[in-house]
């Protein structure tokens, strides 16, 4: 029976990639029409309905910023943002994002010479159902099937081979473009389980540049010439010949920026060493975060059997370095940091394909392949302390789904006749640092003293529904139960209606 060919996609903050297993039985990625094998996540709403995703889109953002989405996946799952265009079209982050998937789709169909249907996708370890959602919404959208989602740093490891290992635990660390993960998995059996993760999603190789171009502005204001970052056009200039020079200091220990601005010329000169000083407060960010979730894990870097760099910013020494001195332990290597993501989920989309299509169910060793999740924010329930309303935990970050916990709360007067459920998603106490996901009012028995025990259960499936439960521990009786649906997702319709929308554009 002849199997369909199955492409993974890695789509990243600020480079995607989408990659197929060969029949030599390795995978690889695929050169988009630019001869490149990222491209920039970047969308360009150019008249005419055009629409350009990639290099090209990414250069003339230095000139029609108004126009170019950029950094979306941020975004995802967020049901209020919007990309307004320059004629006010207003697209959401699922449709942004299912225009960059319709692109590398096209990229593949042209450079395979057969059409593209079946893929699958990497999302961010600490991606919650929300976010997971849009995520399949957006390769609806781009008229793509979506056999399956998988973690980043389990596509990292399955590229490494490391599904092979009996056992073992896997630390993932991965500084990309515009954001930081941090992943501690257990592999057994072919399966991984995310023990701990975290990160800081306003945290990548963006920041880098960012420093850099304040440093070269600084010296060229020095030197006479104007401030870069006053004009659109020339900062956007100065971006891209700082990440340029960059990329140069991984490999030379000196790099010269040239700067054309107010007729005048000018060369910069930096060096490795300034480099690495200017951006150290960065780097010491992602220690302080990687050394947070190895504690999370409750392990020490004597448990870590295997240490991954993902992201095109590992590349830096200063990564390398860094991640050595703290783990003790030389990183795995032998495939591009940035391409890794791609390459597993390649190695998934053709054991996914291959298993839909063996009606045998025959197992390949592959098809073994599982992850399992954690909760990437705590969920809790809004009390009343002393009159004061804080937020308290149920159900702790970083716990395994499906999790059921249960947490006592006591009335607050006498003959209380009912109680406001509220569930919140947030660590913090303090209400303004935690978001309601929604309530519920719940009436109590009636006659209950003060201070009167009541249970919460509160459980949260792999298909991420909360479910709550309230209880009276004095006269044994559940008082009630909901489910949250999150209201965060598009619904049929509007996927339905977004898809045949798209349908229309051309995407070059
Ligand atoms: P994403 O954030 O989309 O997952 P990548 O993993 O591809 O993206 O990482 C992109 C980042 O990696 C960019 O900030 C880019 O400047 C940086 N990068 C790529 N190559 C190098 C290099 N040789 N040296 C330093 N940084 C690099
Ligand atoms: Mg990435």
């Amino acid at each position: 029976m002849a199997v369909s060919k199955a492409v993974g996609i890695d789509l990243g903050t600020t480079y995607s990639s989408v990659a197929i297993m060969r029949p030599e039985g390795r995978p690889s990625t695929i050169i988009n029409r630019e001869g490149e094998t990222l491209t920039p996540s970047v969308v360009l709403f150019a008249e005419d309905d055009q629409v350009l995703v990639g290099s090209t889109a990414r250069r003339a953002a230095a000139t029609m910023p108004a126009d170019c989405a950029q950094f979306v996946k941020r975004h995802m799952g967020d049901p209020h943002w919007r990309f307004i265009d320059s004629r006010g079209r207003e697209y959401r982050a699922e449709e942004v994002s299912a225009l960059v998937l319709r692109r590398l789709a096209e990229d593949a169909e042209l450079a395979l010479g057969e059409p593209i249907r079946d893929v699958v996708i990497t999302v961010p370890a600490y991606f919650d159902d929300a976010r997971r959602k849009a995520t399949l919404d957006a390769g609806e959208i781009a008229g793509l099937r979506v056999l399956r989602l998988i973690n980043e740093p389990t596509a990292a490891a399955i590229a490494y081979g490391l599904d092979t290992l009996a056992s073992g635990n896997v630390f993932v660390y991965d500084l990309g473009g515009g954001t930081f993960d941090v992943t501690v998995m257990r592999v057994r059996g072919g399966e991984f389980e995310v023990i701990a993760t975290d990160g800081d999603r306003n945290l990548g190789g963006f920041d880098f540049d960012n420093a850099l171009m304040r440093y070269v502005a600084d010296q060229v204001i020095e030197q006479g010439g104007p401030d870069l970052h006053d004009v659109l056009v020339l900062e956007a200039d100065l971006r891209d010949k700082c990440e340029l020079a960059k990329r140069q200091l991984t490999t030379v220990d000196q790099a010269s920026i040239f700067i054309t601005a107010a007729d005048q010329n000018f060369r910069i000169q930096v060096t490795r060493a300034q480099f690495e000083e200017m951006t150290r407060p960065l780097l010491d960010r992602t220690e302080v975060t990687a050394t947070g979730v190895l504690d999370d894990a409750g392990l020490t870097w004597s448990d870590i059997d295997h240490v991954l760099l993902v992201g095109g910013s590992t590349r830096m020494r200063m990564v390398r370095e860094m991640i050595q001195r703290i783990s003790g332990k030389q990183p795995v290597t032998g495939i591009n940091p940035d391409e890794s993501v791609a390459l597993g989920a390649a190695v998934v989309a053709e054991a996914t394909a291959a298993e839909a299509a063996e009606s045998t169910g025959a197992a390949t060793a592959l098809s073994r392949i599982a992850v399992r999740d954690v909760t990437s924010q705590s969920l809790g329930i809004i009390a009343v302390d002393k009159e004061v309303r804080q937020n308290t935990i149920v159900i702790p970050r970083n716990t395994r789904i499906p999790a059921k916990h249960e947490r006592t709360y006591y009335t607050v007067e006498y003959d209380q006749r009912a109680v406001e459920v509220e569930v919140t998603e947030g660590d913090d106490e303090d209400l303004a640092y935690v978001t309601v996901l929604g309530s519920r009012p719940i009436p109590l028995t009636p006659g209950l003293p003060r201070n009167a025990p009541l249970k919460v259960t509160m459980s949260y499936d792999i298909d991420g529904v909360i479910h709550v439960e309230l209880f009276d521990v004095t006269n044994r009786t559940p008082l009630g139960e909901f489910e949250l649906d999150r209201p965060y997702n598009l619904d049929r319709a509007e996927v339905e209606k977004a898809r045949t929308e798209l349908a229309t554009r051309e995407v070059q």
